[in-house]
């Protein structure tokens, strides 16, 4: 037999969330009941005139080869919509659609990473990092812990960007950041991305920016996009989706905004990286996404905002699982060194799993983070309330137990 799978370390690289899932499945169809806080799915459904807008198109017969950047139009929107939300100031043809923020990356990583270039990833960072970047033609990541540090205190920008400036290497080309960040909620605050474009400046390096979540902040945080800092226009390749702000992971589209250099390579990339764009008609969708009303997108943001109340309000009363209150996004990160109590972190989780509650280990978002876990806020109010409720016991009782 031929050796049929490629050697490629793509190839790999864990899924720990595919691992919890499968675990959580096999006690569900043992008749066991189990929280799920362990996906990052939003639950609610996509507003009613975005749906229409398909549809619409749809039976007008918008069903042909697309440009493969994406629609003029959508295009046009969006340039306004980044001058009106993000202050950036682009063109219709630094734009390109994609199908969704995932193969957003993608691209962006395809077209700045050369083979031997590093890129080094803030963190904890979204699992899908470190497989985008391995598709990218031998280049390599190493994480800088960023996050948890602004977000206790431990940093402040001074701080930061002097951190920063020490852990970059010759090879370094690039920084990818995320805000507000998953997992840990943290949203970056201008004076912590100014210092990071400091950094970028002296060194000529570019940035990717995640800005996946950035319609969903809590207690009147703003976000501020990299691009629209002095300097960081022409170095940052900016990242978006319709997914999490419109509840729209199922439709795939996205789209990514780039410095003007970029155009010769990103138009092809697109092309061959979706065989020729995004379906015209979900195209159509994201137009009424952006131009129509903005009231669902408010509604869930109150709504992640509540979940992520019930849960540190249910998680009261205990020290084992700590968490520090997430900004924005719909993701906590736990810190559960008191209920880890010096174990394997994945036997906390298959303990939990146990009582009824899936989580994600920390691990999966940098090796580093073997106190910590992922706790979804996209989950129904009430399985937030239960699970809280559940851990709480759970934890005061093993407390209690070990003496
Ligand atoms: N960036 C981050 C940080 C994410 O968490 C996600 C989704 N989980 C994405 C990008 C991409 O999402 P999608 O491909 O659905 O647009």
């Amino acid at each position: 037999m031929p050796q049929l799978i490629a050697d490629r370390p793509l190839y790999r690289l864990p899924s720990e969330l595919g691992k919890v899932m499968a675990e959580a499945r096999a006690r569900e169809q043992a008749g066991e009941h189990v929280f799920h806080l362990e996906r990052g799915e939003p639950d609610f459904d996509t507003p009613p005139h975005i749906v229409e807008a398909l549809a619409k198109a749809a039976r007008d017969g918008e069903t042909h080869y697309p440009d493969s950047r994406g629609t003029m139009e959508l295009r046009e929107a969006l340039v306004e919509k980044l001058r009106r939300e993000n202050g950036v100031a682009r063109e219709p043809d630094d734009i390109v659609m994609t199908l969704g923020g995932t193969h957003g990356l993608c691209i962006a990583f395809q077209a700045l990473l050369a083979p031997g270039d590093e890129l080094l990833v803030f963190a904890p960072h979204w699992m899908a990092i470190p497989k985008l970047v391995a598709l990218a033609h031998g280049s390599r990541m190493r994480t800088f812990s960023g996050y948890l540090e602004l977000q206790s205190g431990a940093d402040d920008p001074g701080a930061l960007a002097a951190r920063l400036r020490a852990a970059l290497r010759p090879e370094t080309r690039g920084i990818y950041v995320n805000t507000p960040n998953n997992p840990t909620g943290v949203v970056l605050s201008r004076a912590a991305l100014e210092a990071i474009a400091t950094v970028a400046g002296e060194r000529d390096l570019w940035v990717v920016s995640d800005e996946a979540y950035e319609h969903l902040l809590f207690d009147g945080t703003r976000h501020v996009s990299l691009a629209s800092l002095p300097g960081m226009e022409e170095r940052t390749v900016s990242v978006f989706t319709f997914s999490k702000s419109y509840a729209m992971t199922g439709w795939r589209v996205g789209y990514v905004v780039s410095p003007a250099p970029l155009r010769p390579v990103m138009g092809p990339l697109l092309s061959f990286y979706t065989t020729h764009g995004v379906f015209p008609s979900v195209q159509r969708a994201a137009l009424a996404a952006i131009r129509g009303p903005q009231d669902a997108v408010e509604t869930m943001r109150r709504a992640y905002q509540e979940r992520r109340d019930l849960l540190i309000d249910g998680l009261k009363g205990q020290n084992a699982i700590v968490v520090p209150s997430p900004q924005g996004s719909f993701y906590a990160f736990a810190n559960v060194a008191g209920a880890r109590a010096g174990r394997d972190i994945w036997d906390l989780v298959r303990e939990w799993l146990s009582i009824g509650v899936a989580v994600l280990p920390g691990t999966a978002f940098g090796p580093e983070y073997t106190d910590w876990v992922r706790l979804s806020l996209a989950t129904r109010r009430e399985d937030i309330v239960e699970a809280a409720r559940t851990l709480r016991d759970h934890v005061r009782s093993a407390v209690g137990a070990r003496g």
